[in-house]
């Protein structure tokens, strides 16, 4: 186990993850940082490339700003594959210089960086968007509970895959916490970014890490390959989860990825219990959520 240079503590925010990026990135010369589009607030996105090889695989985490522990999750298993493939040695079962050549990893640790912040550091009467967070917040303080973006977004109702039906059914009555997914698919920043990043590199396979469930979601309206459910049932097997198959969900990062690209995408719930997820369960569900990430970077082939 990881967790010498990122620091798993129950404040974790964008800062903190900036820090522990930077530390990383000097550790591993081979990782690189770059920025894939700014916040709402103008936060640079970062993400992480690691690997020389022809499968492109794409995890992302904090999607939803209280599901955060996602972030550190990434960042630990950056970490540990790191430090195995700097020391020829194994991640698991597997050889990680071998997933090194093969694959190519691009870790974008915090979609939401504005929300993490929110969630857990709130907002001073300074922020410009204090009065409105106010308002949609119902005048509490405590957002522990908010999933969205700055403006109040659903960054996973966001993407254009039967967005307007995810509406009707959303039935929203604006910016909030949770579930409003803007006045047009693509409107925020943050859901801007991802898309053109996933396009630009034409991913083989995605994993979107949300909180919690313990659940793997691996079909959007028949557009899925046939091998997807038979992937989500490997990484079922390995970490303990249950493969599920949903209907009436639309416009999430996922279904879009599963309808443009018609390749295996997959959101997973890690952990089990109320959101955010406390910290003291950070190892437990890490143990569960490397699996799923080592066998994410073993199962694809050119062909899919
Ligand atoms: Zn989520």
């Amino acid at each position: 186990m990881s967790g010498r240079i990122v620091s798993i503590v129950d404040d974790y925010g964008y800062d903190k993850m900036i820090v522990d990026l930077n530390r990383l990135c000097s550790a591993n010369p081979f990782l690189q940082l770059s920025y894939i589009g700014e916040s709402v607030m103008g936060k640079p996105i970062p993400a992480i490339q690691i690997g020389t090889g022809d499968v492109r695989i794409h995890y992302n985490a904090a999607f939803h700003a209280n599901e955060w522990i996602t972030s550190l999750i990434a960042l630990v298993f950056l970490e540990e594959y790191g430090n195995a493939i700097r020391t020829d040695s194994f991640i698991l079962d597997r050889r990680a210089i071998d997933l090194f050549r093969r694959t190519t990893l691009y870790m974008v640790p915090m979609v939401n960086p504005d929300g993490v912040d929110l969630v857990q550091y709130g907002v001073n009467e300074s922020h410009p968007f204090y009065e409105l967070l106010m308002q949609w917040n119902e005048s509490s303080c405590d957002y522990s509970q908010w999933k969205s973006n700055i403006r109040g977004v659903d960054l996973n109702d966001q993407f254009p895959a039967h967005w307007e039906i995810e509406t009707l059914r959303r039935n929203p009555t604006g910016p909030g916490p949770r579930d409003y997914p803007g006045e047009a698919p693509l409107s925020e920043p943050e859901a801007v970014a991802l898309a053109d990043f996933t396009k630009h590199n034409n991913f083989h396979l995605v994993i979107a890490l949300h909180t919690q469930g313990r659940e793997i979601y691996w079909n959007y309206r028949d557009y899925e390959p046939i091998r997807a459910c038979w992937i989500a049932e490997q990484l079922a097997a390995v970490s303990g989860y249950k493969a599920v198959k949903l209907t009436d969900s639309d416009a999430g990062y996922k279904d879009w990825f599963i309808q443009e690209f018609r390749r295996p995408g997959f959101t997973v719930e890690v952990g089990f219990g109320s959101n955010p997820l406390p910290i003291g369960q950070f190892y437990d569900i890490y143990e569960e959520a490397r699996t799923i990430l080592v066998l994410g970077l073993s199962l694809c082939s050119l062909s899919d």
